[in-house]
């Protein structure tokens, strides 16, 4: 059996309903691809503008030592990205790891 090539399937479809099916079906296929293409390259973005910061925390208590005398805990990696124009952030932990993004 010969492979049939797209071009020889077009062309000897004589049915212009199927050949519309046809056309439908791939318009519908470019859509979807498109779509997730978009989808991709917004994750991709939010991905590229990451910044990790190591910083050191203060937990408010006043009877904490190691915030009266300045150090403060940690230090702890932060996540720092844009979304939809607002900085938003994340605390990771003592070690650079597991990251979802
Ligand atoms: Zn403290």
């Amino acid at each position: 059996m010969v492979i049939k090539t797209f071009q020889d399937i077009v062309d000897r479809q004589k049915n212009i309903e199927k050949l519309e099916e046809m056309k439908e079906y791939i318009e519908k296929k470019i859509q979807e691809l498109k779509k997730e293409e978009i989808k991709e390259q917004k994750n991709r973005e939010v991905i590229r503008s990451i910044t990790y910061q190591l910083e050191r925390v203060k937990c408010g208590k006043p009877s904490c030592k190691k915030c009266s005398n300045g150090t403060g805990h940690g230090p702890y990696w932060y996540a720092y990205w844009r979304e939809d124009g607002r900085v938003r952030s994340k605390y990771i932990g003592k070690e650079l790891k597991d990251l979802k993004y």
